[in-house]
């Protein structure tokens, strides 16, 4: 297998589908189907996501607001933007010494590496708060959250990673918490503290789907066929052609299949 790193994102599509994970980690197949409808508006709100997460980013380390506000110039960004500016709790993180935006943890798991690049880490008097900014047109629900990789990865990776952020301590995981800030649902955050038999649990879960990815044989195709609707490799699956439409998608599957922002995708803006 070539493959050497895994991700919170490689492990959700292991997760929820065998198959989807082989054709985009280990096949490498681009996109070949359009991922929802309607096509353009999703894109440009996907790219408005990744946008924004710059803008913050800029925000962070220091650049003057109003030199940013100039930035946000379609009515998305404006809306988020502001909404942000408003957040007191999250304007005022840039005073913290303990500042890590767009920082990337890695540790082995298994035969692999285990990768996550996190929104922000923010420490302040030995705790850690992990913070993802999130774009989604719904806001979905706590307990689905709790449940996504991306919740368990970023608060185990950084008990196991993160002690170099903390004077050469591992943090403890009740040191932890995760916060998920939606930009348009300012005043609802998801807030996730942690526990040591959290933890536990996590790595465990984690050691065990990368032993089990090292060593599969056949990725066979999910049995919800829910799935697929918004998938793009319906076509390689023959698991039908026209995209879903995603205005009528619940929340969940909204955020699952569209508009997560990954580092990698994010390109540079120019000040
Ligand atoms: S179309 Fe369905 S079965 Fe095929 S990769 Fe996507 S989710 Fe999996």
């Amino acid at each position: 297998m070539q493959l050497n790193t895994l991700s919170q994102s490689s492990l959700q599509d292991y997760v929820d589908c065998a198959r989807r994970f082989k054709l985009r980690y280990l096949d490498r197949l681009s996109y070949p189907a359009i991922e929802s409808e309607p096509a353009l508006e999703n894109e440009k709100h996907q790219q408005e996501g990744e946008y924004f997460h710059r803008l913050v980013q800029q925000h962070l380390i220091g650049i003057p607001s109003e030199q940013i506000t100039k930035l946000a110039n379609t009515s998305n960004l404006q809306r988020w933007w502001e909404n942000f500016l408003n957040e007191k709790d999250l304007t005022g993180l840039r005073s913290l010494s303990g500042l890590y935006p767009e920082a990337t943890l890695s540790a082995p798991l298994g035969k692999f590496r285990l990768l996550a690049k996190y929104d922000l880490i923010a420490i302040e008097n030995g705790k850690a708060t992990i913070y993802d900014w999130k774009t989604y047109r719904k806001r979905p629900r706590n307990e689905w959250l709790s449940a996504r990789m991306q919740t368990r990865v970023y608060r185990a990776l950084l008990v196991n990673a993160g002690a170099h952020l903390n004077n050469k301590r591992s943090f403890q995981p009740e040191e932890i918490e995760m916060i998920y800030w939606f930009a348009d649902f300012p005043n609802e955050p998801a807030r996730f503290s942690y526990t040591s038999a959290q933890y536990k649990r996590d790595w465990d879960t984690l050691t065990k789907l990368a032993d089990e990815i090292q060593t599969a044989l056949d990725y066979p195709l999910t049995d919800d066929r829910q799935k697929c609707a918004y998938c793009p490799y319906r076509s390689y699956c023959e698991r039908g052609i026209r995209a879903g439409d995603i205005d009528q998608a619940e929340a969940e599957t909204e955020a699952e299949e569209l508009f997560d922002v990954n580092f990698e995708q994010i390109g540079e803006i120019a000040f």
